[in-house]
């Protein structure tokens, strides 16, 4: 029997319809802006987004890494959560590739990092120091939705300090549908507090490849140069964009979907002697156990027929290839191994 795959919301193929839109993409060479389906997309997402511009990239890494170059020089700083991807899982490509020096601050439990942290990290104009250019924040945060409130907040002191900032929305859309409502109201207004947003088609919203880096028209155009000699300049992207922007059409309502598999996968763990659940929010679920539990689980599980990742606490995330039915069947087989 296929084994449920839950170990994160990257692993979905390309549905037929989506594949379709993608044999069928016009293309040109997106370096000399000649793709049209790239164009459309990029014009699509920053419209979204309420954003100027926009650049297709393939990787959320990337457009995190093109957002943080264009806003920082060498020798300047951002300042970021502590468990945050443009901080924690990014390689270090700030620092290595932008000579960005990153300014890592504690986040609470809800992902926020504290106004007054912020503040405290902010440095002189002093030659002594980095100059702190950025406020880098992530929504969602490990599944969990960073209040909208608390977002108007950081942003706007961080601009009253001349801060730019940033959003790496890897799953902004997650948090959109999250939030209830018109999910594009949501996004909207989620991004208005940005400078930049970053946002993966790849995740999710189920393409196979890429995200995008919206801003201002000059931001972009900063961006357009870094990607390039980042080595992220593709040629007939139009096949990608066309995915991508098949998801944008199809695939954001669908979010709820993976939100109620997740609720109900809490649900049914809820109460088993040695596993703490923490209730989702939207599409990840963590769980911890006790230690005699923990010890060779991920493996166990996966021989029984659920793949899940357990890096810091056990992770299972819901996505287009879980149906309401695999995860009845991932609930029976985790409470006879959990
Ligand atoms: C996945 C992810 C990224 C990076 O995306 P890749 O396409 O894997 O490089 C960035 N930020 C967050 C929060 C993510 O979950």
């Amino acid at each position: 029997m296929k084994p449920i795959d839950l170990r994160s919301d990257t692993v979905t193929q390309p549905t037929a319809a989506m594949r379709a839109a993608m044999a069928a993409a016009e293309v040109g060479d997106d370096v000399f802006h000649d793709d049209p389906s790239v164009n459309a997309l990029q014009d699509r997402i920053a419209a979204m987004l309420g954003k100027e511009a926009a650049l297709f990239v393939p990787t959320g890494t990337q457009s995190n890494l093109c957002g943080l170059m264009a806003h920082c020089e060498r020798g300047e700083e951002y300042i970021v959560g502590q468990m945050a991807h443009t901080y924690r899982w990014e390689g270090g490509g700030a620092a290595v590739l932008g000579s960005i020096q990153p300014q890592p601050l504690l986040q609470q439990a809800d992902g926020a990092i504290p106004i007054a942290d912020i503040a405290a990290a902010i440095k002189p104009d002093d030659a002594h120091f980095a100059r702190t250019r950025l406020l880098a924040l992530e929504n969602t945060w490990g599944g969990q939705v960073l209040p909208l409130d608390y977002i108007a907040q950081a942003t706007a002191f961080a601009r009253s300090k001349g801060l730019a900032t940033h959003l790496d929305g890897a799953r902004l859309f997650n948090a959109a549908v999250a939030g209830g409502g018109d999910p594009q109201a949501q996004a909207l207004a989620i991004a208005q507090h940005f400078d930049s947003v970053s946002v993966c088609f790849s995740k999710g919203l189920g393409a196979p490849v890429g995200s995008a880096l919206v801003g201002s028209r000059a931001l972009i155009a900063r961006a357009h140069r870094i990607r390039k000699m980042l080595g992220g300049g593709m040629r007939q992207a139009g096949v990608l964009a066309a995915a991508a922007t098949y998801a944008l059409d199809h695939h954001i309502e669908r979010l709820a979907d993976d939100h109620a598999n997740a609720r109900a996968l809490a649900e049914g763990l809820q109460g088993l002697p040695g596993v703490t659940v923490t209730p989702p929010q939207t599409n990840i679920l963590f769980v911890d156990l006790a230690p005699e539990k923990a010890v060779g689980v991920v493996d166990r599980l996966r021989a029984a027929g659920v793949l899940c990742t357990g890096l810091y606490k056990l992770r299972f995330v819901t996505h287009l290839d879980v149906s309401a039915d695999d995860i009845a069947r991932a609930l029976l087989i985790l409470r006879q191994h959990l």
